[in-house]
């Protein structure tokens, strides 16, 4: 491992050591508020047997009713994270009206019966549940002895069988120590966890108003009905608040399941706009790089995908991949990637999708090695690109961020692959009908094809081409002193020679065995001629080497010009062409000729 390599290593290992311990601190911290609490509640039982056996109804009521509150708490902002719970409520009413130490044991009991509650929503779970227990137990007991210790401190106001500004005051006291406390055991757990307070406070703060001022007036009046009319005058009003927290808690939960459903259906939305934008643009292009760049250009806009490579598998003539990369968007020349290394032969081989959450840590378990030419890549999926049950090749995207794709990215990624397949499927099949497979130039038909379409637009312009007819020189001497294979690699080099001469607009075509056909649009005949030089030059001096042997012979060139040689039909226009290649072999090979205009009738000779 490099330098690098160890530090890297030895920074990740710090960094888990600080957080078990922050992770043992807020533990220690829980549990110790969880076991003040039940020794503040036991003790208090202990040393008030008698007054909880005479007044165990309100107790039990209480306690119910905080629990419950607890259980029932709902958030009136879609997404907030911070929710309105109605035990307070309760806590300041019982604190109100029951004789010491009573609130303590409501709030343990309220306390211990909301987590037990609270345990059974799936989303809870995952909480350790004897911290949450401890640390709640302890908030809400804490908050009851802070509220013992005030009502001594306001005993003079301290009456809830009328309302006078005292009786208010003790609510609003109440209050605010319940906030201060519950904020204060809030901020040490934050510190504790190493986790940003200030946000968390700003924002306890903001919702403060419109989550738990209500709870006030609500406090005040139950307690005064509890003064005034005694349990039985505080339990409707109670339950029916609790039910209406019930109500909301439904509705609530029934809204972000409907907010969820709603994201979703517009991701999905979206997805199928741009699967139906993929299939509609790729279909109409018969160019594997123009395919690519497009299956490139949505694939950023649904997914991260700043790496991206196609490759296509070829069986014939040998076993090879042709790739395609684009890096952040931008298509880049291929890599040159080994056949059989990889993911990219599994994925071939075994017809199955890929997907790499994170390779820091799903290394050692994937099935296949994936080899990744840059080591910062943390997520790949790979999909193969199949069509009528065979693997053509592989669509792939990496990210150097872990967890980047999910199993639903997987199964749009492997419809867009499936749709690639199909056109990429058909640009080759295009290539097949179209291109010669030995030299790579047109076949026939196709250049007919565009001989056709340059006439009616030479016509309907005025303007000009030209054809070129070639045919290799004494070609048959190579076939009868090397053998045919021979003859096919000289014609597959020859091949290159042209496609190398020719500009983009040009269509060089194999007519027949070794005789050639180039179409130059927008060409006169002297521009031809010096096209016509330059390939006959570069024939002449291509040496093809076989073994010990070398293969070299040159090249006769016929030329006929549109529509100035002849104005008709196709085929007499390259009868032209053909007999300039009849005469510049006559005349003794290795040479250009122009075919006679109309006006013109010797052989123009351009050597
Ligand atoms: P010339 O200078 O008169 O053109 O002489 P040539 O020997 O080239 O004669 P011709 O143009 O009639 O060439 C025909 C020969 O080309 C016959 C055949 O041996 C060879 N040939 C044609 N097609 C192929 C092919 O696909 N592969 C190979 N190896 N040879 C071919
Ligand atoms: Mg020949
Ligand atoms: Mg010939």
């Amino acid at each position: 491992m490099s330098v690098a390599g160890t530090l890297e290593v030895t920074d990740k290992l710090r960094v888990r050591r600080a957080a078990q311990r922050k992770e043992r601190r807020f533990r220690l911290y829980a549990y110790s508020l969880g076991l003040g609490a039940a020794l503040a509640t036991a003790w208090n039982v202990a040393l008030a047997q008698d007054l909880l056996k005479r007044e165990i109804l309100p107790v039990v009521v209480f306690s119910l009713f905080i629990g419950f509150a607890w259980y029932f708490s709902f958030s009136i902002f879609p997404r907030a994270s911070l929710s309105i719970s109605l035990d307070m409520a309760y806590l300041m009413t019982a604190l109100c009206v029951l004789p010491h130490p009573l609130p303590i044991t409501v709030a343990c009991g309220g306390a211990v019966l909301g987590c037990g509650l609270r345990a059974r929503d799936p989303r809870a779970r995952q909480n350790p549940f004897l911290q949450v227990l401890s640390l709640n137990t302890g908030g809400l007991v804490i908050a009851a002895v802070v509220g013992q210790w005030l009502s001594v401190a306001l005993e003079r106001y301290w009456r809830f069988d009328v309302l006078t500004w005292g009786t208010v005051l003790c609510v609003v006291a109440l209050f605010v120590a319940y906030n201060v406390t519950n904020v204060a055991i809030m901020v040490v757990a934050m510190l504790l966890k190493g986790e940003p307070v200030i946000p968390h406070l700003a924002s306890y703060v903001r919702f403060l108003s419109s989550l738990e001022v209500f709870t006030m007036p609500l406090g005040l009046g139950l307690a005064l009905l509890y003064g005034g009319i005694g349990l039985w005058g505080f339990l409707p009003l109670a339950a029916t608040i609790l039910l209406a927290s019930g109500l909301l808690k439904k509705l609530h939960r029934a809204r972000t399941e409907l907010t969820d459903t709603n994201e979703q259906l517009q991701d999905r939305s979206r997805e199928l706009r741009i699967l139906n934008t993929i299939g509609r643009e790729i279909s109409t292009s018969l160019d594997p790089e123009v395919v690519f760049a497009q299956v490139s250009k949505h694939l950023g806009r649904i997914l991260d995908a700043p790496h991206l490579f196609l490759s296509l598998y070829h069986k014939l003539p040998q076993e090879s991949y042709t790739e395609y990369v684009a890096r952040d968007g931008v298509v880049q020349p291929r890599p040159e990637r080994s056949l059989g290394e990889g993911f990219t032969s599994w994925v071939v081989e075994t017809r199955r999708p890929l997907l790499v959450q994170d390779m820091a840590i799903d290394r050692d378990s994937i099935q296949c090695a994936p080899v990744i030419l840059d080591s910062s890549i943390r997520s790949i999926m790979a999909a193969p690109l199949v069509f009528s049950g065979q693997a053509i090749g592989v669509l792939c995207v990496e990210s150097p961020r872990p967890q980047a794709y999910t199993v639903d990215h997987l199964s749009v990624f492997t419809i867009i692959a499936q749709q690639a397949a199909i056109a990429l499927e058909n640009a080759r099949n295009f290539q097949l009908a179209t291109v010669d497979q030995l030299t790579r130039l047109y076949l026939r038909d196709f250049f007919f094809r565009k001989l056709e379409e340059e006439q009616v637009r030479t016509r309907r312009y005025g303007s000009t081409f030209t054809v070129l007819m070639l045919d290799l020189d004494s070609f048959k001497e190579i076939n009868d002193r090397l053998g045919h294979l021979a003859g096919d690699r000289y014609l597959q080099r020859l091949g290159e020679v042209i496609r190398e001469t020719m500009r983009a607009a040009d269509v060089p075509c194999r007519y027949g065995g070794e005789e050639f056909c180039i179409l130059l649009p927008e060409t006169d005949l002297t521009g031809a001629t010096r096209i016509a030089e330059r390939i006959r030059r570069r024939v002449a001096r291509l040496e093809v080497l076989l073994g010990q042997d070398i293969m070299r012979t040159t090249i006769s060139v016929g030329i006929a010009a549109y529509p100035a040689d002849y104005p008709g039909s196709i085929p007499g226009f390259l009868e032209k062409a053909d007999r300039a290649l009849y005469a510049a072999k006559q005349a003794g090979r290795d040479r250009v000729v122009a075919s006679p205009p109309a006006h013109r009738d010797t052989a123009r000779r351009s050597r």
